[in-house]
């Protein structure tokens, strides 16, 4: 233990914790950065990240380290209709980046490191302690210590239980799908392109990670899980999408990385911040995972956070601004989600005049009053309130054709 006290003390080097960590420290900021793992490793997270996340990565100036891993743009998404190629969407104003997530993480800690934060890995965070001093007690070798720090920042992410340090709750959405997927080698499609394959209401997302790897993704339901078992196995997975593309794309694939599902879920803590402490990332509030806006999320909270804390030394009145915009900002994601799986994933006859209805509206306004182009133009200026649902849901229109306004 170095024995200093700390400006910031950060628990979790993910991509949360080890931005806002190396932000802080470019800044001139004594911090700290506890990562429980040694060595990141294929958890089957965040492998792409949307328009105006990367708005944000630009900001902070991190542009270079995703070059440092061979990040790719993404350009464009060509939809796949049961099998056939159906379109091409271009990814604007700018394009997504596509990376492989361990390796992010690495780079990321890597270079908070070079920015001057220290980094204390592997050591697991155990507990708060608030105080005129907060401390977090961790576990490194077996040995606790303690560390003082002017404040704590959790970004653990969503497992961890952090949410508990504020004095808050966590509240779980009820599950409406299955979002998860595989790294595989040997797809043949050009890298720059999210490949969509529709089987209404399920969907396969395919994407270019370089060096030959691609991950693909299904969102699916916890029954059709149930009754296939392709979350048990990569072989029955493939059968199950194969068809979806055309037959050149998934011929020679194979396995090369873990296979997993999860709740689509969105999860938030109900207190953000108190006294010494606050939450960042997924412990903050994580999205959706088959909405994608996880990392914009991340990089959104830590550009907020670090401004605010680097603006003014009144840090208790910047954890209350920053509770405050990071609540209003997360619901808007949260509410694209609800939408987004009532429709994109709605089941039945009513998903698919949902989804009929919804296309009508596009036609009339490809935004969809701004809740349908999110991921290019991100949350500022949307409320998510019945309004904007009705335009998402294309309800304001008339069967003659005419807008209405509630
Ligand atoms: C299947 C799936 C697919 C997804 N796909 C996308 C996508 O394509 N695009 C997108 O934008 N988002 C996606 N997401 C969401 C995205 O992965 C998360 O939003 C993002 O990883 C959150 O980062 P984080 O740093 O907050 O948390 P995490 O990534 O969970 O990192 C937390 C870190 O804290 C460490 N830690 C945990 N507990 C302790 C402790 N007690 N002490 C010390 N360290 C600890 C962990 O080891 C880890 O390094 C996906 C999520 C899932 C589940």
């Amino acid at each position: 233990m170095s024995g200093r006290t700390y400006d910031v003390a950060i628990t979790g080097g993910g991509l949360a914790g080890s931005t806002l960590g190396g932000v802080l420290a470019r800044a001139g900021r004594n911090v700290v950065i506890v990562e429980r793992e040694r060595h990141f490793r294929d958890r089957i997270r965040a492998e792409f990240t949307w328009p105006w996340g990367c708005a944000e990565i630009e900001r902070l100036g991190l542009s270079s380290v995703f070059e440092s891993i061979d990040a790719l743009p993404m350009e464009r998404m060509d939809e796949y209709l049961d099998g056939a190629y159906n379109r091409t969407i271009a990814i604007e104003p700018r394009p997504g980046v596509t990376y492989q997530h361990a390796a992010l993480q690495e780079a990321l800690l890597s270079w908070a490191r070079d920015q001057g934060a220290e980094v204390i890995q592997p050591a697991r965070a155990l507990r708060f302690k608030p105080d005129a001093r907060p401390e977090i007690r961790i576990d490194r070798d077996g040995t606790e210590e303690a560390i003082v720090a002017r404040l704590v920042v959790a970004a653990t992410g969503r497992e961890s239980g952090a949410w508990t340090w504020t004095g808050g709750e966590s509240v779980i959405d009820p599950e409406h799908h299955r979002f998860g997927g595989v790294l595989i080698e040997g797809a043949n499609f050009p890298d720059g392109s999210l490949l969509l394959g529709q089987s209404s209401p399920e969907q396969a997302l395919l994407f270019s990670l370089g060096h030959g790897f691609a991950r693909l993704y299904l969102r699916t339901f916890d029954d059709i899980l149930q009754e296939t078992g392709l979350a048990r196995s990569f072989d029955v997975m493939l059968e199950y999408v194969r068809s979806w593309f055309t037959p050149e794309v998934l011929a020679d694939a194979r396995q090369a990385g873990p296979l997993g599902f999860f709740p689509n879920s969105n999860t938030w803590a109900t207190k953000l911040t108190a006294p010494g402490i606050a939450l960042i990332g997924d412990v903050a509030g994580s999205a959706d995972p088959s909405g994608g806006h996880g990392t914009s999320l991340v990089f959104r909270d830590v550009r907020t956070l670090s401004d605010l804390l680097l603006g003014s030394e009144d840090w208790d009145m910047a954890l209350e601004t920053f509770a405050g915009e990071r609540h209003a900002y997360f619901e808007v994601i949260r509410a694209r989600d609800h939408w987004y799986g009532e429709v994109a994933a709605g089941r039945g006859p009513e998903g698919e005049e949902r989804r009929a209805r919804q296309a009508n509206a596009r036609e009339l306004d490809p935004t969809l009053g701004g809740f349908g182009a999110i991921e290019f133009l991100g949350p500022d200026g949307l409320t998510p309130d019945e309004e904007h649902r009705r335009i998402y849901f294309g309800e304001h229109i008339s069967p003659d054709g005419l807008v209405t306004r509630s």
